[in-house]
């Protein structure tokens, strides 16, 4: 039936559409109060502690489109007494190669080594999700140098060439004295050395992400302790050393054969470095986050 057929029936209709152009218009309003609708239950749906809510089929998603704005660059006035450096965040895989770090008591075969190293890998990728830039100080399985001491000289000569912003190197601890067993938890070692971010110390860094692995795993937190160990004096930027769990300890050694743990473990530190880069008062200029540092004597 069309619309003049409606409009000539002698009863009134609820709802009179005089015209073809007003109907359209009608419609129009309709359609873009539904699509506003979907865009509100799909962007809902994207918060992942609300899975349960409706799930919208993406063909009916609008496309976002993406809004380029085109701020003009501010240039940026560097303080006196301070370098503007982009930021890059290295992070050391403890061991590999032929050094393979703590040994587990329980499972044969099973290193330090590795675990450092996948535990590395993923901070690297969620730090570049969040576009932080990363340097490994090894990318593979092997160590940098067969002598121990000037492969631990590399790994803070990696942080230091690359001008690093902040250092994370990543352990696996390991107890033999009496009751090693019943030792567990994790810590975070660091050593306060020149200032390179006004009020800012090592110590700080230390607590902000060893706090964030506490909170993400679970896992015990023995605290923080200073200690002059090798990568921490080499390198000049704040720098950390973790001991994400005992080896030797069972419960700490099935956390660490685990995919969940090491997840978790990555995640805190990512967290507590994008804290930390906070508060260092890391800024984006044309896309890249900078830091201002000390000009160093
Ligand atoms: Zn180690």
């Amino acid at each position: 039936m069309s619309w003049v057929t409606l409009k000539n029936k002698k009863h009134k209709p609820w709802f009179r559409l005089v015209n073809a152009t007003r109907f359209f218009a009608v419609l129009l309003v309709f359609l873009l109060a539904i699509t506003a609708v979907i865009v509100a239950i799909a962007k809902n749906s994207e918060d992942p502690a609300d899975q349960s809510s409706v799930a919208v089929t993406p063909e009916v998603l609008p496309t976002p489109v993406a809004t380029p704005t085109p701020t003009p660059t501010p240039s940026i006035n560097v303080p006196e007494g301070k370098t503007m450096d982009p930021v890059v965040v290295v992070v050391d895989a403890g061991h590999g190669g032929r050094d393979p770090g703590t040994v587990s008591p329980y499972l044969e075969g099973f290193y330090e080594k590795e675990v450092t190293l996948d535990i590395a890998r993923k901070v690297k990728s969620l730090l570049n999700e969040k576009g932080i830039n990363v340097v490994m100080t090894r990318e593979g399985e092997d160590h940098l140098n067969d002598n121990i001491e000037k492969d631990l000289k590399l790994r803070a000569d990696v942080a230091n060439e690359n001008n690093a912003s902040l250092f994370v190197s990543i352990h696996v601890n390991a107890y033999e004295g009496k009751g090693a067993a019943s030792v567990s938890g994790m810590e975070v070692y660091y050593l306060n050395k020149d200032p390179v971010y006004e009020e800012f110390t090592e110590e700080q860094f230390a607590e902000i992400v060893g706090n964030e692995i506490k909170n993400a795993t679970g896992i015990k937190f023995n605290g923080i302790i200073s200690r002059p160990l090798a990568v921490l004096r080499h390198t000049v930027m704040p720098a950390i050393l973790i001991e994400t769990g005992y080896i030797t300890n069972k419960d700490d050694h099935d956390r660490l054969l685990s995919e969940d743990f090491r997840l978790k473990t990555a995640q805190g530190i990512a967290r507590g470095i994008e804290l930390t880069l906070e508060e260092i008062g890391a800024f984006e200029h044309n896309g890249e986050l900078y830091v201002f540092k000390e000009v160093g004597e």
